[in-house]
């Protein structure tokens, strides 16, 4: 029979009463790994009671007692890497290294989560008039929501939950229903790890549940990572039920490469960053932007992306998986054949087999040249193995044409000039750039911060900016009287 996932509620992990099961499929055999549930009304209206009462206690514990469950689940994270990164691959498609350097991701943002304290210090101004003094405090928020999609099953939970509840919240976790696995691992692991109850209950399914979740009047915050139509619906839905929302969408990343570039460098970062993962990161390079006579390597570009090649999971052959689903290998295909009318095919990945598994969702590395801007291929997230090829004369169209695109993720310059990376650096309208460095996913110490259409909100995932995220500021100005010290009464706005 086939292994039902259980729920997180209340501190246990439960069988679910609902009727409804989606299939999660091994993307490379379409085997049935499991089902997981849609929960009830009756199991969410559950798991938010529980969280919201797990709240009040676990606010007032010290954040150096929160820190000790982060340093616990950090370490048992590392020791169970294998494990997890097994589930993930399965569930996924992920070669097992890729699910490892997934969820190593993830496990950075605990280590941040473990040293929670000193990122909770408010402020403090001595005599901001006379003999007052002001100070403020962080304090936490109450039960705060996470939604995740699938191309990063451990990273993104972890993104959120250990920084939400090290900053003394709790929390509901709705992972993608495509690969939902991983996160009971997770969950099982931050128990094990000496969480009290209730703080993470971890709920399934699709969007009936996550309507649920954003408009419920208990639940303070909602992060959300996933594609632009369903991170616009979130966020409006979100804030139009007053709720603190960040909402990562969306991306179409491009990689400027200069003539004065390491050629070898670049070729080798290009095929990395675009056919990785089968090119279902939001910081995927999809489009390459050759300036002036660099455009005379994408021969040479073209010789080193048709040697990389999918393949199953636990083979070392194997440079990237199959895609998440039938579905998307669907439309992954119609763009390409819609590319064909619009670009210059170099490579196309579209009819791509992997021996041994006639099932699996495979898309082959794909290239195109000649692209333009007005077309499909380049103005819609293909999420698949594709790179498009763009050729300009010089740095600036260059900047001018990224700048125009509505994303704003990632981006990156290869070049061995200051000057034009400087240039770059300082005018491109891209929140994370890279010199030199493909995909610039920045350390837990600062934050993740797409911008335009690839950000609904204000205050980004890790780093300070999720510490304010999941926090209200209390700002506390202060007097202490002489017993004898006389009194007017004081009819402005002014501190006297
Ligand atoms: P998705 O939007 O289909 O799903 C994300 C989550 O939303 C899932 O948990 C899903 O169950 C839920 N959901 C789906 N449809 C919904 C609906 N109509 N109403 C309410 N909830 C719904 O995204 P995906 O396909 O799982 O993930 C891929 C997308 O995520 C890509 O567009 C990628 O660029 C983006 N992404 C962005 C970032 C970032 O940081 N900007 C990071 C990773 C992925």
């Amino acid at each position: 029979m086939t292994e039902k996932l259980n729920l997180f509620i209340g501190g246990s992990s439960v069988e679910s009463n609902t009727k409804n099961w989606i299939e999660v499929l091994n993307p490379a055999t379409q085997e049935v790994l499991c089902e997981a549930p849609c929960a009830t009304d009756e199991e969410i209206e559950r798991a938010i009671a529980s969280a919201k009462e797990a709240f009040f206690s676990w606010r007032e514990t010290p954040p150096p007692e929160r820190s000790r469950v982060m340093m616990k689940y950090q370490d048992l994270l590392k020791i169970h890497q294998d494990e997890i990164a097994k589930i993930l691959s399965k569930e996924n498609g992920k070669t097992f290294e890729d699910a490892k350097g997934d969820l190593w991701r993830g496990i950075e943002v605990v280590e941040q989560a473990a040293n929670i304290t000193p990122l909770l210090m408010g402020e403090t101004v001595e005599n901001v008039a006379r003999e007052i003094d002001s100070y403020s405090y962080t304090q936490s928020l109450g039960v705060c929501l996470g939604i995740t999609p699938f191309n990063f099953p451990a990273m993104i939970p972890l993104w959120m939950f250990p920084m939400a509840i090290a900053c003394g919240n709790t929390f509901i976790l709705k992972p993608s229903e495509q690969d939902p696995m991983t996160s009971n691992k997770l969950a099982e692991l931050f128990t094990e790890a000496g969480a009290p109850p209730n703080l993470l209950q971890v709920i399934h399914g699709g969007k009936d549940q996550v309507d649920q979740l954003i408009r419920h009047p208990d639940i303070r915050a909602i992060s959300f990572v996933g594609s632009v139509p369903v991170g616009q619906y979130i966020y409006k839905t979100g804030t139009e039920h007053l709720k603190r929302v960040q909402s990562f969408a969306g991306a179409k990343n491009h990689m400027v490469v200069m003539p004065d570039a390491n050629k070898n460098k670049t070729i080798d970062s290009l095929v990395g960053a675009s056919v990785g993962a089968a090119g279902q990161r939001c910081m995927a390079i999809s489009v390459a932007v050759f300036v002036g006579s660099s455009n005379e390597w994408i021969e040479d570009l073209k010789k080193e992306m048709a040697m990389v090649k999918p393949g199953p999971w636990d083979s070392e052959e194997s440079g990237f998986g199959p895609v998440i689903s039938t579905h998307a290998k669907e439309k992954i295909i119609g763009l390409i054949e819609k590319g064909k009318s619009e670009a210059t095919c170099l490579i196309d990945g579209s009819k791509c087999q992997v021996e041994g598994f006639p099932d699996g969702n495979w898309i082959g590395t794909t290239l195109f040249s000649g692209v333009k801007t007005e077309s499909e291929i380049y103005k819609t997230e293909i999420f698949g193995p594709v790179l498009l090829c763009i050729e300009v004369d010089t740095l600036e169209e260059a900047i001018e044409l990224i700048n125009a695109n509505p994303y704003g993720n990632g981006t990156s310059i290869f070049t061995a000039s200051g000057r034009s990376a400087r240039k770059f650096r300082h005018e491109i309208e891209v929140g994370q750039v890279g010199i030199n460095v493909p995909i610039p996913v920045p350390l837990p110490f600062f934050s993740f911060t797409g911008w335009k259409q690839s950000f609904y909100g204000d205050l980004h995932a890790y780093g300070k900016q999720a510490v304010r995220f999941y926090t209200e500021t209390k700002t506390v100005t202060e007097r202490w009287f002489e017993e004898d010290e006389e009194s007017t009464k004081n009819l402005t706005i002014n501190l006297e």
